[in-house]
């Protein structure tokens, strides 16, 4: 049965009409869902969002109707296509997020598919209970998904996957009529397909499904051929096919004396993994079990190679493991390139011949540490004696959190190689027994080697599963010539190991045309059969599982596909800007919510649209460049439109795992597009704000009379298109360069300060945002200084450029980073450093002056970015280096509350600032777990982003600041985040360094 996949706007358009919930049409919008995590891209026809079950039942009918095809989507991490169709993608991840009902007693819990799978876990916790199986996803994974694609992750050695906990559903049929699906007594089975059965010409869908499905199973050669083609029985991790296999394993179709180990017949188990090709699931019923045990310990066996390290796997697993992980020397390779990963690989030590090791993690969790410290020592002794690792470190609490986000973000990682040679999801999901894990591997890279391939191992070692990802250029045919070779003939190796070539996650466009060579031709005939009995118009999710594509058709990357040269005027080292973006492989990391914790990304925490993540922005700005038709390529809405809500916080540069910097795109995309389109007025006004400020700065008491006063504030703000509701900083009645001036030539200065004390030099770099309106923070920064015994210098500089980059002025943000290099780099170095006050203003030197700057600056933009440092990066150097002691600060007690900037974060880290304010020996300091406070520059106060902006602080900040006694003290280094603070909750947030200050004795 085909579809037709056009159909005209105005039935389309007529039936956004008719849903409560979304319809969208638009070109932005279907790019956005033209991907998922895989290597494919097909245009959909449209998008929903529904808000209710009748609006499914709206897109089914039309659907049907229409005879177009509808693909059920929750995070769309898919790694093999299976939501990219050319249909309506029907997104549940917005409005489907309840958790409907949790049974304590009976274990169980109801919920709607788009719960996120951690956070279903963080809900259960206090009832003691826990649902299993886990993703690398699992922050951002859904349970639709998860039951979709049959998911599971590194604990399923002893959770196994999510068919295994899936009790009941409730699913829309491809009718649109409602069904439950649930466990079956024997008889309560037989008297179903008795009643379907007598109802002869009058049976329903329902029936059908149930008389279908009975007389695929009941036949003693489907039997057979089942129970001889699919997986060996050994083989875990299977998800190849429709899971018929399974459905015989229960009453009534095994034999008599098998029938002891016979479950329940539940045609759950066929719905889990069939990727949404059978029904609409709109509640899940999970099985839950009690929470692990409390202490995680996790051996990290550092082994010689891949090969030893799969040997040992077999021995770890009488140790009763949790989950036994693989991480390759490459991973590791990569880990050391990414700026959070690398703090994550702590624990790794060199092979004797200094190159890195493969490491097993092998997760230990018993009740008590002892327990696992008696289990970890006689598990590394046996490894010893058997010659197997070299190196068993043994981590526990925080450090078991580092090993698995390193773990995870293998895959990520991997996407970091610049140019156009990724590391492919091809064949990364192939399962076999784990004792034939070492030769199959062996047979497996003799394979690569033959084709002058090589591969990256990892995951999930301890059920025979690795995820192994051939490098591959997919942008050219030889690419794709290898991308289908290397697939059939591990297609063929799996099944000479009787293997499945899906573990966990599924078939997609990737690996269904293998499923009739991994199950035979007469399986796959049942499976047809199966599907057409389901659903018989194929509306739901065609082309998966079967009637495949070809799997080299609609690949993201056409053959030998020509884009032109683009210039920017960003370096994006080896790489240019598309290659930039075409790094993200549509992981979803940034799909996370404020529940996981993290900045990235804050504007899909506040939206929860697909739209405003950070891999909707990569993936635009990737079809745009490579796509559009305009001679500048930049000059499209479509980008305008997703990057609107980019904060350009650089969440994403710190915490994406391919190292996807959105900010820097969006900085460039806006410079590109005032080149065709002149520079907003707005945002000349805010990238010239220094110039405006100092002007100001002539009448400050004008300046302030006006923002303070509410009525001529909202007609100041409205005339220059701001938020009538937003506050604005006050100037200060003096600049801190002019009191720094008056200062340093007095005569009462050289007595008494800096100069006759001083034994070393720093220089103060004097940003806008402390000249004109933090000056009391630059004061007793500057008063700290001397105090601790440093002469303070302000040098001649220009501002930061930070409004103008923040603004796309980019043109104008390098002539003043040449000014500033020019003027500062034979003045700094080691010894005498330029610190800065405000993080966002300092950070420029390291984070985009050297990308900006004029090739023969570059150099000395990078000299200077090692000595620029933020003052409490400074103060926490020279307590390292023991110039500063905690003598000489108050031995009160305090309290800290730390709300950290993104750009620290993100280009730095927190540590500095705890370290530093941790210096009076009874002051506590406690990080905030906020993301981006909302703020972020200007964005903040826009009139379009001010509604956004305080819901982002919402999320965590405000109602974290709120909770604080008085005597807490708020502490934030950025001045974007003070301001959002008081705004927000009416506190008053203090910089790191009055805090200092005002601790001093
Ligand atoms: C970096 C990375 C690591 C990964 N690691 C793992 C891993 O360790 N283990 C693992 O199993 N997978 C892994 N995956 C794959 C993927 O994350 C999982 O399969 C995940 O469970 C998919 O969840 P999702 O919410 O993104 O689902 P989606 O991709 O949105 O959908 C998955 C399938 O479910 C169907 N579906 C969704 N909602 C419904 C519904 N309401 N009704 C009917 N069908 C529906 C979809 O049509 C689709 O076929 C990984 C992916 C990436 C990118
Ligand atoms: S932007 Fe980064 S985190 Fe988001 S999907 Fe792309 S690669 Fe993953
Ligand atoms: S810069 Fe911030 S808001 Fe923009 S995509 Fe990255 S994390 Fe999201």
């Amino acid at each position: 049965m085909t579809l037709q996949s056009s159909v005209s706007n105005l039935s389309l358009n007529s039936l956004a009409d008719q849903l409560e919930g979304e319809l969208f049409l638009d070109n932005t919008i279907r790019t956005l869902y033209a991907t998922d995590a895989s290597a494919y891209r097909e245009m959909p026809l449209a998008v929903s969002i529904p808000k209710s079950e009748a609006d499914i039942k709206k897109l089914i009918a039309f659907a049907n109707e229409n005879r177009i095809s509808l693909i059920p989507r929750t995070a769309g991490t898919s790694l093999a296509g299976q939501v990219v169709g050319n249909g309506i993608v029907v997104d549940v991840s917005k409005n489907f997020t309840k958790i409907l009902e949790v049974n304590q007693q009976e274990r169980w819990v109801r919920v709607q598919p788009g719960v996120v799978r951690d956070e279903l876990n963080m809900a259960l916790k206090p009832y003691g209970l826990y649902f299993g199986p886990e993703t690398s996803t699992a922050n951002r994974a859904m349970i639709g998904g998860m039951v979709g694609n049959n998911s599971c992750g590194s604990n399923s050695i002893v959770y196994g996957s999510a068919r295994e906990h899936t009790l009941e559903v409730k699913a829309i049929l491809a009718d649109g009529t409602d069904a439950e699906f649930k466990s079956l007594s024997s008889s309560e089975y037989k008297n179903l397909i008795n009643q379907s059965l007598s109802k002869n010409g009058s049976a329903g869908l329902l029936d059908k499904i149930y008389l279908k499905t009975n007389e695929i199973l009941s036949s003693a050669e489907n039997q057979a051929e089942i129970r001889k083609n699919f997986p060996k029985p050994s083989v875990e991790r299977r998800n190849t096919g429709y899971a018929l296999d399974m459905l015989l394993n229960t009453e009534p179709y095994l034999s008599s004396d098998e029938n002891q180990t016979a479950k329940q017949f539940n045609m759950c188990s066929l719905i889990a993994g069939s990727e949404g090709t059978l029904c609409f699931l709109t509640e899940i019923k999970l099985n839950l079990v009690p929470l692990p045990p409390k202490t995680q310990g996790l051996v990290c066996v550092h082994c010689n190679s891949i090969d030893e390290a799969l040997r040992a796997t077999v021995l770890t697993l009488k140790y009763g493991p949790h989950a036994v992980e693989l991480i390759d020397n490459y991973v590791l390779e990569c880990a050391m390139l990414n700026v959070e990963q690398k703090k994550n690989a702590f624990f790794v030590m060199d092979k004797p011949d200094g190159t890195l090791p493969a490491i097993l993690v092998v997760d230990l969790s018993r009740e008590t540490k002892e327990e696992v410290e008696a289990l970890a020592l006689e598990m590394s002794a046996e490894l010893h004696q058997s010659g197997m690792g070299f190196h068993y470190p043994l981590l526990f609490g925080d450090d078991t959190k580092k090993i698995w986000t390193l773990r995870k973000a293998g895959l990520g990682l991997l996407s970091n190689i610049p140019g156009d040679e990724k590391a492919v999801a091809v064949i990364e999901d192939t399962a076999v027994d784990v004792y034939d894990q070492p030769e199959y591997i062996r047979d497996f890279n003799e394979i690569l080697k033959k084709n002058g391939m090589s591969a990256v191992h990892y995951a999930h070692a301890g059920t025979g599963e690795l995820h192994l990802r051939p490098i591959i250029n997919l942008k050219t045919s030889e690419g794709h010539r290898q991308f289908r070779m290397i697939a059939e003939e591990i297609a063929a190796l799996v099944k000479k190991y009787d293997g499945s070539l899906s573990g966990e996650h599924g078939d997609g466009r990737l690996r269904g045309e293998f499923i009739p060579k991994m199950v035979g031709e007469h399986n796959y005939q049942l499976f047809k059969d199966i599907k057409n009995a389901w659903d018989p118009n194929h509306i739901f999710n065609p082309g998966k599982i079967v009637d495949t594509a070809p799997m080299d058709t609609f690949l993201r990357y056409e053959a030998d596909q020509k884009t032109p040269e683009f210039k920017t005027y960003f370096r994006f080292h080896d790489q240019d800007i598309l290659q930039h973006a075409e790094q993200c492989n549509g992981s979803g990391d940034c799909r996370k919510t404020q529940m996981s914790g993290g900045t990235m990304c804050p504007s899909f925490m506040a939206t929860r649209n697909e739209k405003d993540t950070t891999r909707a922005r990569a993936n635009i700005l990737r079809e745009m460049l490579t796509h559009s038709p305009k001679e500048n390529r930049f000059d499209n809405h479509e980008i305008k439109e997703v990057y609107d809500l980019c904060l350009a916080c650089k969440g994403c540069k710190g915490e994406c795992p391919s190292n996807v910097d959105v900010a820097k795109l969006k900085m460039e995309f806006l410079q590109q597009y005032h080149d065709v389109h002149g520079v907003p007025m707005r945002s000349w006004l805010v990238g010239n704000f220094s110039k405006m400020t100092g002007l100001a700065s002539y009448v400050p008491w004008a300046y302030n009379l006006i923002y303070k006063n509410k009525p001529l504030r909202k007609i100041a703000n409205s005339m220059v298109g701001f938020h009538p509701e937003r506050t604005m900083p006050l100037l200060h009645s003096t600049t801190l360069k002019s009191w720094w001036n008056k200062r340093v030539n007095s005569s009462a200065y050289t007595l008494s300060d800096a100069s006759s004390i001083a034994a070393k030099k720093v220089y103060l770099f004097c940003d806008e945002f402390t000249n004109y309106n933090d000056v009391e923070i630059g004061k007793k920064s500057i008063l700290t200084l001397e105090k601790l015994g440093y002469q303070v210098v302000i040098p001649d500089h220009a501002p930061s450029g930070r409004p103008q980059l923040s603004k796309g002025l980019l043109k104008d943000a390098k002539v003043i980073a040449e000014k500033n290099i020019r003027l500062l780099k034979d003045i700094i170095s080691y010894d005498t450093p330029l610190i800065g006050i405000e993080p966002s203003a300092i950070l420029t030197f390291r984070d985009e002056y050297p990308d900006l700057v004029s090739d023969e600056l570059v150099e000395d933009a990078k000299k200077l970015a090692q000595n620029a440092l933020q003052f409490d990066e400074f103060i926490a150097r020279e307590i390292e280096l023991k110039h500063i002691s905690k003598d000489v600060f108050t031995k009160e007690k305090r309290l800290i509350k730390l709300h950290g900037h993104c750009q620290q974060k993100a280009i730095s880290s927190m540590v500095p600032t705890k370290k530093m304010l941790s210096l009076p020996e009874n002051y506590t300091v406690q990080l905030i777990p906020s993301g981006c406070c909302g703020m972020a520059g200007s964005f903040g106060y826009e009139k379009e982003h001010y509604d956004i902006s305080m819901q982002i602080g919402e999320l965590v900040l405000f109602p974290a600041v709120r909770q604080q006694p008085e005597e807490v003290i708020i502490a934030a280094p950025g001045t974007s985040c003070r301001h959002q603070i008081h705004d927000g909750t009416g506190r008053k947030a203090q910089h790191p360094a009055e805090i200092l200050w005002e601790a001093l004795l």
